[in-house]
């Protein structure tokens, strides 16, 4: 970037003038330049350069109108402008600064005293640039980080907090449209034994595959499975067919039967199993996710007591 010579457009309708600035800046910078405000507007939106060096008084169209004609439009908005007069006048300065212009410079100028302003404003334009990069990268990382903020690291299901706000929000919708919205929650039979016995690298493996257990069997979009605890999860599934809810748990159960993962120290079965709490109903100002977490849980509860490798849905269920 160092390396890139920075652009200027010079506008003036005195060829003389565009010599004297191109002697002065021609060296540094990259210098393009015409006489007509008209077509300055069309060389700054072809060439983006990094500042324009505008003369006020010209025929047809003055600065003003040009620097006017600059600012309106989003791509051209941004380039700094600064203003070339032989007038003195307050009101016209003040008149060019209004319309967005950033400095000032009067005729007959001093080449050294141009040159350094100019540096400067390029300077600054630079930094803006470099800000603004910066910004756009780390707005970039922002929603990554969003993202990963939204999703459980070891299975990649949705994570609690994510769970939380989407029951939130799907009941709150569903108590206005009147859907059906079910609630699954699930834990693992006897997975502190599991732990136990086989180990954390093991547990995790495990979790990981009722995770993928879980994404495979909700493919629908809306519903979300999620990890809700340790060796909890829970799934939402909003405007549900009724019963629907009951079938995908099932699935889910005998999905995880066939998957075989051997648990010797399961008073279950040989193999992992999963235990279900649902509950489906109609949404209210009553029925609200505190509700629905409290009905499941109590099924899940249920089903644990009953046996577990189970379904137990709640006597609530609409
Ligand atoms: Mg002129």
């Amino acid at each position: 970037m160092e390396n890139t010579r920075q652009k200027i457009l010079i506008i003036d309708d005195t060829p003389a003038n565009i010599l004297i600035m191109h002697a002065v800046l021609g060296a540094t910078y990259q210098t393009f330049f015409t006489t007509s405000g008209r077509e300055g507007i069309k060389m700054a939106r072809q060439e983006l350069p990094d500042l324009i060096l505008l003369d006020v008084m010209m025929p047809e169209m003055d600065g003003y109108e040009v620097c006017r004609e600059l600012k309106a439009e989003p791509l051209t908005r941004r380039i700094p402008v600064i203003f070339i007069t032989t007038m003195s006048d307050v009101e016209d300065e003040m008149k060019g600064l209004e319309l967005g212009a950033i400095d000032y410079i009067i005729k007959p100028f001093s080449p050294s005293i141009v040159n350094a302003r100019i540096k400067n404003h390029l300077d600054l334009k630079r930094y803006r640039d470099l800000l603004e990069k910066a910004t756009n990268e780390l707005d970039e990382k922002n929603q990554a980080l969003n993202l990963l903020a939204r999703e459980d690291a070891l299975t990649g299901l949705a994570n609690r907090r994510h769970f939380n706000e989407v029951l939130e929000s799907e009941i709150k919708r569903a108590v206005r449209s009147r859907q059906l919205v079910a609630l699954i929650l699930c834990d693992v039979d006897f997975f502190k034994n599991y732990n136990d016995h086989y180990g954390h690298v093991a547990g995790d493996k495990c979790l990981q595959a009722i995770g993928q257990l879980f994404s495979g069997t909700f493919k629908r979009s809306g519903d979300l499975p999620a990890r809700y605890g340790g060796e909890e999860f829970a799934v939402i599934i909003p405007d549900s067919p009724p019963g629907t809810a009951l079938q995908l748990a099932e699935k889910l159960r005998q999905g995880m039967m066939t998957q075989a993962l051997p648990h010797a120290f399961s008073a279950v079965a040989g193999v992992v199993t999963l235990s279900f709490g649902l509950v489906e109903a109609q949404p209210t100002r009553e029925r609200n996710a505190e509700w629905y977490i409290n009905r499941a849980d109590q099924a899940l509860y249920r089903a644990k007591e009953s046996g577990r490798n189970r379904i137990e849905a709640s006597s609530d269920n609409f």
